[in-house]
Parts: structure tokens; sequence; C-alpha cells
């Protein structure tokens, strides 16, 4: 089967007959290259077709990168920064011009649903909104210190930069990270991940066509081998990764034993917090569609339901409708037969230690899809705090419910999690709202809100186990992390001397 004629995927690389794409190359200095001999295969996790091959790239392809990246930086951070930013107007663009074709090559490579594929693009699309306002965002400060002296902060660019991104949004989270960095004026290298590769070359080819200067954004492919690469490159100044805690914690150790500037996001187990007063339809609601959209496979996805008292009204209005949730149409695939039958083990367990499936989304299939890695919408009710269902990431659509006698033990239950990227809490009540939202142990907090990922230009990013590393990944507090600060103190007034300073 060829792919549409809509979509393409950039490069030329061998194209085997079995294999409806060419394989991915790795981008370096403007144009596609070739790495070394090391492949996998990439899935389209709907159907469970080979969809292509991936380079495994390692220390000398991340070289070729950085040393592309590190001749392009003295230019392009030389140019005025309303100048670079003309290069994102084009691009934002191209986006909108291209949305249904990204769209649909999101879709193919990681399987998500097309209303949730069109949904990541605009919020790409939203991010590069925000790079192009960075002239006004990132203007420096001027102040008279004493009397004819100044004092300005001026802000710089580290130099060649890097971002390692994960599986669960191929085009979003490499667009929280380039924009803002590139236009901020570092040269830029990214790590897609190797399970879903073909979103990145067409970026690149689009950044091409916005007018991007060869060098300033690179790709590299790969796995383990160019992530180490990259932490360890002495040419690269910051890093910053979005993935698991597990590995998270192990770049953000070797990133700044390097002595790199590191932002490394990890994991979440994200809790909602149900209290007997929330709007019964917009609680079932909001919280159904936290737990389900994107499959469960998003960092701000439900995973907890604590139900203060009596809530089992809103529980069983949640129960209906995500029975009426269809595999395949109303809900994606997981992004690997792994990950599937890991989610599933997870129910099984939960199952045998006393826990009642109340909607059970093993051996889900999508009618016509048969080789699909579906698992559909799941919801167990009396699962206790301390059961390794409740405590661990499962990243996939189950939504567990743990049942608490008040607020504070509902918050005492948030507030064990090793993580902290999000908590929600439904209620009419200002004062519980207001309660909750000082207690929550999390970086970002909902009220009536399931998924409270701030918009632009409010700053992304949790606490605890869900981040290592200061600042946000996105919005004001990613001016900081691209770049350094140059403190300037000036006088030329002489005549103004009149205090312990000014003389
Ligand atoms: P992952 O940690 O397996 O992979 C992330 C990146 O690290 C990929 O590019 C991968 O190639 C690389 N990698 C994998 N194993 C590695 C190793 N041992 N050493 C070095 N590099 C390695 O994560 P994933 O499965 O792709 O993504 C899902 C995870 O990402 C979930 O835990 C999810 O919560 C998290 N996530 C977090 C956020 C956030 O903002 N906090 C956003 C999206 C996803």
């Amino acid at each position: 089967m060829n792919p549409p004629d809509t979509l393409r995927v950039a490069g030329r690389g061998a194209q085997p007959a079995a294999r409806p794409y060419p394989d991915v190359r790795h981008y370096i200095g403007g144009g596609f290259a070739d790495g070394g001999p090391r492949f996998q295969d990439v899935h389209n996790p709907s159907d469970g077709r080979v969809l292509s091959r991936v380079p495994l790239g390692g220390p000398e392809d991340v070289d070729r990168a950085v040393a592309a990246a590190c001749q392009a930086f003295p230019a392009w951070a030389a140019t005025p920064i309303k100048e670079r930013v003309q290069v994102f107007y084009r691009y934002k663009a191209l986006l909108e011009q291209h949305l249904p074709e990204l769209s649909a090559l999101v879709t193919e490579e990681h399987g998500k649903v097309k209303g949730e594929a069109d949904a990541e693009i605009l919020k790409a699309i939203e991010v590069v909104e925000f790079a192009c306002a960075l002239p006004q965002m990132a203007a420096g400060e001027v102040l008279e210190v004493s009397k004819g002296v100044e004092c300005r902060i001026e802000r710089w660019p580290l130099g060649v930069v890097a971002s390692i991104a994960p599986f669960n949004f191929p085009s979003m989270v490499p667009h929280w990270t380039f924009p803002n960095a590139i236009a901020l004026g570092n040269t830029f290298v990214l790590k897609p991940s190797e399970l879903v590769p073909l979103s990145a070359g067409r970026i690149a080819e689009l950044l091409k066509e916005a007018g991007l200067p060869d060098g300033v954004f690179n790709v590299v492919h790969g796995g383990r081998e160019a992530v180490e690469a990259i932490c360890d490159h002495p040419g690269i100044q910051a890093v910053s990764f979005v993935g698991s805690t597990r590995v998270a914690k192990e770049v953000y150790r070797r990133g700044c034993s390097a002595f790199k500037r590191v932002l490394a996001l990890g994991g979440a187990k994200n809790h909602v917090i149900v209290l007997p007063d929330a709007d019964p339809e917009m609680a079932a609601g909001g919280v159904l569609a936290a737990m389900s959209g994107c499959t469960g496979q998003r960092c701000m996805a439900a995973s907890v339901m604590v139900a203060v008292k009596g809530v089992d009204h809103i529980l069983e209005r949640m129960v209906a409708q995500a029975r009426t949730l269809v595999p395949g149409k109303d809900i994606g695939p997981v992004i690997t037969r792994e990950a599937k039958q890991k989610i599933e083990h997870y129910i099984t367990e939960a199952e045998q230690a006393g826990a009642k499936v109340l909607v059970d989304g093993r051996d889900a299939v999508a009618p016509g899809k048969e080789n699909g890695f579906y698992v559909g919408p799941t919801i167990i009710d009396g699962v206790r705090a301390d059961m390794k269902i409740a405590q661990e990431e499962v990243f996939g659509p189950v939504l567990v419910v743990v049942r608490t006698r008040d607020l504070d033990e509902a918050l005492a239950v948030e507030n064990a999690s090793p993580y902290g990227n999000a908590a929600s809490v439904f209620t009419e009540s200002g004062g519980a709202a207001r309660y909750t939202m000082e207690r929550a142990s999390a970086g970002m907090v909902g009220v009536n809100v399931g998924v409270p990922v701030p918009r632009e230009p409010f700053s992304f990013g949790g606490w605890n186990d869900s981040k290592f590393g200061v600042g946000d990944i996105t919005g004001r507090g990613s001016i900081e992390f691209w770049t350094k600060s140059k403190k300037i103190t000036t006088k030329w007034n002489r005549e103004a001397g009149t205090n312990w300073m000014s003389k």
C-alpha cells in the first residue's frame, strides 16, 4: 500500500517494496543524511503494519549535527531577534497550510485518532505563535540605579542546544522546544522518539521552506546511544528532555555531570479529586475525557479518581459514557504490542488483588484493524491507594477509583505520589477549590478542568519526580532556560556624581 498522495515523508532513503515509506534519514546542515548501518522498524500501531525503518544514530551522527549547528551559530545569533522570528511567522503559515497532511502523518506513525492529531498540530501552531511574540516577551530590562548610572540585562543565546522527545506527541513536544530555542538565537539538534520518527523530517523541510538558514535545525534519529552522545557532547550547551522519569533522571544526571544546563520532564500519575457537590455532567465528562483522551498516553492524563464520599452518581454516569467509546473510532491504539500487554497486566493484577473492574478494556479489537494494539477505556473501583496500579504510571486509558472520607484524606493520597505533574478538583465550592489549589503537590492544577495544560504564554512543567531542573519547558519559563543573561552597568554623565556609586 502506498501512502496517500497528501502524505509526504521527508528524505529519500531506500524503500523496499514491503514498506510504504522510505527509510527515515537524519537531517544535518540543511539536507537529509544517511547514518550508520543500524535500523529499527517503525510500526503503525493501529494495524501493526511496518511503515518504515529508522536509523539508530550514535556519537558520529551527533557529532556531525553539532558541527553543522556550531557553524551556523555565529550568523544566526548575530541576526536581530525581530528578523529571526520572521521565519516563524512564515513557518506558522506553512503549518496551517499543511495541517491536514501533518495531522495525517501523526496518525500514521502514532495511531491517534484524527481529532487528537489535529489538536496536536494546532497546539504546535500555538507555541510557534509564542515564539513569534518573543521580541516583545524577551525584551531586556534597563533601570537608572544611581544618578547617571544605568543597569541593563540582555538575553544572549547559549549556542548549540538539543532536545530529546518522547513518542506520545511526535509533533507537539518537539514544538515545545525548538521554536523558542531557535527564535532566541540558539542552533538546534532534535532527537525524536525512534517509535515516531516521521514527523521530524517534514518539520525540517517546512522550516527550510520558511527560510531558516541551513544548520540552524538538525535532526539525529536513534535511541539510547544517540541520547547519551547528546548528554556527553562538549559542543552542546543545554539539553531539554521529555519522557519517562527513569530516563529523565539518567539524562539529568549525565547532562549535568557534563556541565550542561538540563531540563528533564518525566512521567506522571495525575489525581482528580471529585467532591460530592461537583456538577455531575461536567465532572463525569471531564474525568472521562482526561483518562481516555490520547488513549491515556499523555503526561496530563487523569489516572486516579479520588472519590470523596457520595459520588456514585457521577461514577455511574462516567461508566455509562465510557462504554460508548469505540476503539479505532473514538479512541486510538497504544503505541506497541508490549505497551498493550503491560497495561492489561496492570488491570489483571489489580483485579486479582480484589479491585472491581467496572469497564474492561482488555482484549479490545477495532473492527477492521484486528492487528492493532488496542486497549479500551477501563475504570476500576475499590482500589486502595497503596496498590501498584494506584502508584505507578500505567500510560494507558485506565482510571482507578480510590475512595476517601473527606478532602484532607483525598489530598493526602495525592500528596503521597512521588510524581507531581497535574492534579484537578471537581467541585462547585470556591472554598474547596482554593483549599485544593493550595495543597496539591503538582506543578499544574485544574479546577473543573481534567487536563489542566496551561495555554501560552503560561509555562508547562510539573513538580517532584515529574521534572528535574529549574524552569519550565514552554512559555515565559523557557526564555530563562534557552538564554543566559548579561548584566551591563554604564555611566556616561560625568556630572551626575551624587552618591557612593556615581562618583
Ligand atoms: P522514554 O523515556 O522511553 O523515551 C523518551 C526518549 O528517551 C526517547 O527519545 C528515547 O529514544 C530515549 N530513551 C529511551 N530509553 C533511553 C535510555 N535508556 N537512555 C537514554 N535515552 C533513552 O519515554 P516514552 O515512552 O517515549 O514517552 C512516554 C513517557 O514520557 C511517559 O512517562 C510520559 O509521562 C512522559 N511524558 C512526559 C511529559 C511531561 O511533560 N512531563 C510529556 C510527554 C510525555
